[in-house]
């Protein structure tokens, strides 16, 4: 048996060229407040963390938060480490209730369960390792034979730019595609029509043949999305994403009840019980829990088991690895998120600038190796001029 030997954590701050964004690019929390400037802001992020869990034998996992990295770092490096170190990666169903229970006065929502997520992610990767084994063969193994993808970008911007991207996208063949929102209650009834104008436009390009989600981040509230769901209806989206914001559970079950649009969320929802009453109180039509807060890969697939059960879909919000494994183990993940390769603009590309091996979509799909240990992504030095690493 070989045992944790150390954490290590690095705060990588993106100090590269940057796509200067757009107003009115997508909606967020932040735009019901007065406050004038930049309201896109808290939507950016130029950072990451990585979580190195190592073993006394020289093997090292890699896990890895995008949620205020420098304040996760600090929460794994005094409060959760020590909690690992010493201890037997293999035991970390046992890990996961000691990270949790150690810190659950302040820890089972936010920072904290974005720390326990980075940690439960390295030593899923470190497992993998330790057995010679991808991920998804100790999940449950191959459920599909590759991974359909859905493009997710075409951020909101003037009709003629978005209908541009999306042919552009067309060429690879994607079947399904996320468009985000630019307008929401602060914009009244002219916002409402850019955003049906923007709707319309993208299936005039893409026709009714694929799969079009809409996007609002948390920038609507339950009345305008009220007012929205019988406008959209006849452009047939798969499903409207989190139209207000994570706390609002209410306002999730009286836009489901509606049944008009399938509603999704759980992208900013914590731990397995979290998102068991997402479910039972039939909240969302589809379950989108980021690998990266929810706890980890451990947390992930205790609620695939309960979303399974409910018949309640599960697509991981972000593309990413961890994220992969996952759906490609479970019949019940029947599509990822892709995050199309592009230069640095919201932040959510910077994965691809720290980590070599996240696979690229062909012709709508992507592939994970069967012989390739671990989660099968190593950090880069390749672009290491346009970091500053803080250890
Ligand atoms: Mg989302």
């Amino acid at each position: 048996m070989t045992r944790i030997k150390s954490v290590r954590t690095r705060v990588w701050n993106w100090t590269g060229p940057t796509v200067p964004p757009q107003g009115h690019f997508c909606t967020n929390a932040s735009d019901a407040l007065w406050t004038k400037g930049d309201a896109m802001s808290s939507f950016r992020f130029h950072q990451w963390l990585t979580c190195e869990v190592e073993t006394e034998d020289g093997t090292i996992g890699i896990g890895n938060a995008a949620l205020a990295p420098s304040v996760v770092k600090k929460a794994i490096d005094e409060w959760y480490a020590p909690l690992v170190i010493g201890e037997d990666p293999f035991d970390y169903a046992y890990l996961w209730e000691k990270m949790y229970r150690t810190t659950h006065a302040w820890g089972r929502k936010g920072v904290g369960m974005t720390a326990i997520s980075a940690i439960d992610i390295a030593i899923w990767d470190l497992m993998g390792k330790l057995v010679g084994k991808p991920v998804f063969k100790l999940l449950g193994g191959r459920t599909k034979e590759k991974i359909p993808v859905y493009y997710s970008k075409l951020y909101a911007d003037s009709v003629e730019v978005m209908q541009k991207e999306a042919q552009e996208a067309q060429k690879n063949g994607y079947l399904a595609y996320k468009t985000r929102f630019g307008f929401g209650p602060k914009d009244g009834m002219p916002g409402m029509r850019e955003n049906i104008k923007r709707v319309e436009a993208l299936r005039e390009v893409l026709g009714y043949d694929v799969d079009l989600m809409l996007e609002c981040y948390m920038g609507w509230n339950l009345d305008y999305a009220k007012r929205m769901l019988p406008k959209l209806a006849k452009f047939e989206p798969r499903w409207l994403e989190e139209p207000v914001i994570a706390d609002d559970v209410e306002g999730y079950k009286q836009l489901s009840a509606m049944n008009i649009i399938p509603i999704s969320g759980g992208e900013h929802e914590y731990s397995v019980i979290g998102c068991k009453d997402l479910i039972e109180q039939k909240a969302v039509s589809v379950l989108q829990y980021d690998t990266n807060r929810v706890g980890g890969i451990t947390a992930a697939q205790k609620i695939n088991a309960i979303a399974e059960a409910h018949q309640i879909p599960v697509i991981p919000h972000a593309g990413q690895m961890h994220n992969y494994h996952l759906t490609m183990a479970n019949t019940n993940c029947p599509i990822s998120e892709y995050f199309p390769v592009f230069d640095v603009e919201v932040g959510n590309e910077l994965f691809y600038y720290i980590f070599e091996g996240d696979p690229e979509a062909k012709d709508g799909y992507l592939q994970l190796d069967d012989n390739l240990p671990g989660l099968g992504i190593s950090i880069t030095d390749k672009h290491s001029q346009h970091f500053e690493i803080f250890e």
